[in-house]
This record gives C-alpha cells, structure tokens and sequence, in this order.
C-alpha cells in the first residue's frame, strides 16, 4: 500500500512534489494557505519573475514540463551592465548556446498545480498550517482564517517556503534543533519598465540588466508582454537607502543621478516606489530537515536563500528531482530515502546559501569592475579551451546541473586561490591570454 503523503504549500516546490508523488502512485493531498491564484487575483508572492537555469529545467523535464515551461520563458544570455557614465556592455554567462530563462512565477505556479490535479493531486486552497501533533501526524489547518480543520497522513513534507510553518512546529518539538536565520542589510522593491509607444520591448530582451552601484543595484528581467520587472536591492538603512528616500523629489533626485539611462524609461517610479512594498531578503539554515520516515523539509522551508544567484527555485526544484531518485533507489522504505535526502542535500544547501550572498558582492561590485572582468575572461577562455580542467563557478552553479552545489563551492573556492595568484602577475592585462599564463594555470590546476 502507498503512503498517503500531505504537502503544506503549494508554491513552486510544493506544487512540482506533488506531481513527482503522485506519479509513483502515491495519494498526495496539497494544503496551501493563500486562495487559488488560478481563480483569484492573487499575488504569486516574491519576485513576479525568475531565472529558471539547468537544475530547474532538468527537474521539470522529470515530469515533462521543460519544453512548455520554455516555450513562456525568454533566454537570457548573459548579463547586460549599465555603467554610470552611460556606457553599456555585455558579459555572456557561459559558453555560446547557454543561457539562463525568465519566467513568470505565476504562471509557472499555475501550470505546476494544473498538472498536479491532472494526475489526481488534491490541492485544498485557504487552508493555513497552525500546528502539528507529530504523535498522531496531524495537522490543523486554519481554513480562512476561522475554522479549524486537521489532517492525518503517513508523510508530511513541508513546502510552506521561507518562514515555514511546518518548520516552527518541527523545531519547536524537537531536542537539539538547530536553525539560524540571517538577514542581508539590504531589501528590495520592484518597479516596471513598460513597452516603448510602439509595443516593442524598452531595452536588449535576451539579457539579464545589472546597475551595479557598489552597495547597491537594479536590475531587470524581461516578461513576455514586453515589460521588465526592474529589482533595486538597496540598503535599508545608510546615506543611500530607502529610510533616506522619503519624498518623491528625493527620489527623483537619486534615480536621475544614479540610473540615469533606466529613469527615461521607467515613467511611473516614482509612484511605483511608493506605493510597491519593500520586503527583506533572508538566508535560512536548519538542521535536521527531517523526522524518522514521516516528515521532511523541502524548498525554501528547508534552505531560504537571498536571490544573487538565482538559485532558490531551481535548488527546490533539485530537492524533488534527487527525492525522486531515491525513491527509485530505496523504493518504499522512506526513512532510508529521507535519511539519504538529508545526508545529500544539506550540504548542497548551505552550499548554495553560501555562494549566493557571495554573488551579492560581484553583482552589485564587481561586474563593473575592469579587473573583475579580466579575471573573467581569463576564466571563460580557459573553460573554452580545457572544459574537462576548468568549469568557471557561475557555470557550474548554473549550467552544470550533474556537478554538486557543494562540490561546486569548493570548487570556487579552489580556483578563486589560483586566480588571485594569477592576476597579481605583472603586465597581465597584456598577457592574459598568453602561452604563458595558460600554462602557469595548469600548472597550478594539476598540482591541486
Ligand atoms: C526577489 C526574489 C527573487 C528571486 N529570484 C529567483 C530566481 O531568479 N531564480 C530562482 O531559482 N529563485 C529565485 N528566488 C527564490 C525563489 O523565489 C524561492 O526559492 C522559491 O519560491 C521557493 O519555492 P517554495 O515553494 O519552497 O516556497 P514559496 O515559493 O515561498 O512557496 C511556499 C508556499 O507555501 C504557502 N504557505 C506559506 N505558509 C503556509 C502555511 N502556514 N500553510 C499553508 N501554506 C503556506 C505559501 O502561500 C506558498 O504558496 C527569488 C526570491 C526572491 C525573494
């Protein structure tokens, strides 16, 4: 007999579970807290747009999605950098052929929790996780708002994201739980850049747009009505901050004097800026994810991480695909399965928590920076020509779904050592792509 397995949330990750669980034939109701957004004008919640790279699609193409989820998304080649003094370049993300995809979170949403039902998945809207009894795997919903209403099963995982209920009930009933939360000085808000008066998209379409300003950045992601969603994450507090920015002439004065190129096109901002809310960005780590053969964290529940590389949905969407094979694995025997999920993803997931505020730095920093670059091309023209020796870290992360979150970090960390080494070198703007710089990295490569 298959378990019957309840999901609280049914976000992006929840939804995606769902499918892969009822595919193997398990009975899987979804308890999600906010209305049907396929019914409703609801908000998908977060970002309205996001990066979908290699993970996510390999994830989707598990359960036959990744070419209709292609077919909504626009390619993003790489990055295109707005300099202050007007000038713009473009930095490709990896090799010719590779690119990273926008898409609507809510559309991506819809689809996932249509394909959920159409293979026999219950999804029970208004129905926020209060508590759970973990003697009897209970748990007591609040159906909009007033009614009590509880559920027993088997298995529950939670997949209510960042500040997960499921997960305060687990740590809250669990001895040596342990969890820490940290919070980047920085917010964001999102504002929209519209079509050009003859309906054609405002800015280059197939690119990923960064204002770097040091400690801050906007950037925007193209939507297929031809708008951008633009993000300024910005600090909180501090001489340039949203605390700061508290008229619309103080606004207009910033924007007009940093995003000078972006302001032109962006006729509502300023309204925009106010009335768009302003929301934190928080990493999450936990531990243990997991109780006996009867619960799990997945998703952002698990491992919330700040967005710098585009990596949060695509990791929750990894977290199905690898529970999936364990299932092949291990088949029915769930506390092999959720013991190996843990053993295998939590590393992957402080991992990848790790990297993306590292990423902070070099998106809002470092991409205008000339010895960055360098550094960069260095790095692509070496994957170019030794691809077995050398996979630049943006590419593993991003491109290279077989290579572990975690392996990839040490990774970095590793060729990040033998880069500084290598820019120090003198005269190496000249020679950078010389015999003899290619040669003193092998060396150091072949010596690790
Ligand atoms: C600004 C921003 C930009 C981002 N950009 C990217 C990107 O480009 N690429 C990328 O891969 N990731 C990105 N992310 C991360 C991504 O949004 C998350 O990793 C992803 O949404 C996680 O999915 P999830 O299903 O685990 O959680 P969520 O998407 O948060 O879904 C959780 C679901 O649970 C429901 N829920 C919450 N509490 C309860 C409760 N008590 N009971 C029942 N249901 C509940 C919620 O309503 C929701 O439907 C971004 C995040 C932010 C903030």
């Amino acid at each position: 007999m298959k378990k019957d397995i309840t999901i609280i949330g049914a976000g992006l990750v929840g939804s995606l579970l769902s499918i892969y669980l009822s595919k193997r034939g398990y009975k899987v109701k979804v308890f999600e807290r906010r209305g049907d957004m396929r019914k409703e004008k609801i908000s998908a919640g977060r970002s309205i747009n996001l990066a979908l790279s290699d993970r996510g699609l390999l994830a989707l193409d598990k359960v036959g999605l990744a070419d209709e989820i292609k077919k909504i998304s626009i390619p993003m080649h790489g990055r295109y950098i707005h300099n202050l003094d007007g000038s713009t370049a473009f930095q490709p993300y990896g090799k010719e052929g590779q690119y990273i995809n926008s898409v609507s979170r809510g559309t991506l949403n819809m689809k996932l929790m249509d394909l959920a039902e159409q293979h026999g998945v219950e999804i029970f809207v208004n129905h926020q996780c209060d508590t759970i009894d973990w003697k009897t795997n209970t748990v007591s919903f609040q159906n909009s708002g007033t009614k009590l209403i509880s559920h027993s099963s088997e298995l529950i995982f939670g997949a209510d994201g960042a500040f997960s209920a499921a997960r305060l009930q687990h740590q809250l009933q669990h001895d040596k739980f342990n969890y820490q939360q940290f919070y980047i000085d920085c917010g964001y808000k999102e504002l929209t850049i519209p079509p050009t008066s003859a309906g054609d998209f405002a800015m280059e379409v197939n690119a990923l747009h960064i204002w770097p300003r040091k400690d801050y950045m906007l950037i925007a992601l193209p939507n297929l009505d031809k708008t951008f969603t633009c993000t300024l994450f910005f600090p909180f507090e501090g001489e340039a901050s949203f605390e700061k920015l508290t008229t619309a002439e103080k606004v207009k004065d910033f924007f007009e004097k940093t995003f000078p190129d972006a302001v032109p096109l962006m006729p509502d901002y300023v309204n925009e800026f106010f009335t768009n809310p302003t929301s934190s960005l928080v990493t999450v780590k936990c531990f243990p994810w997991i109780r006996e053969d009867r619960f799990a964290l997945i998703g952002d529940a698990a491992h919330a991480i700040v967005p710098f590389f585009g990596q949060g949905m695509n990791c929750g969407f990894e977290d199905c695909r690898i529970l999936d094979e364990l299932i092949d694995q291990y088949d029915d025997d769930w506390k092999t399965i959720l013991e190996e999920y843990q053993a295998l993803r939590k590393p992957d997931g402080d991992a990848i928590a790790d990297l993306a505020i590292n990423n902070f730095t070099e998106m809002r920093d470092k991409t205008a920076d000339p010895r960055f670059l360098l550094q960069k091309k260095i790095e692509a023209r070496l994957y170019e020509k030794y691809p077995d020796k050398w996979i630049p870290a943006y590419s593993q992360v991003t491109f290279s779904p077989h290579i572990r979150y975690s392996e990839a970090y040490n990774n970095s960390l590793r060729q990040e050592v033998i880069m500084q080494q290598v820019m120090v070198k003198s005269g190496i703007e000249e020679k950078w792509d010389s015999e003899e710089i290619e040669k003193l990295i092998l060396e150091k490569i072949g010596r690790r």
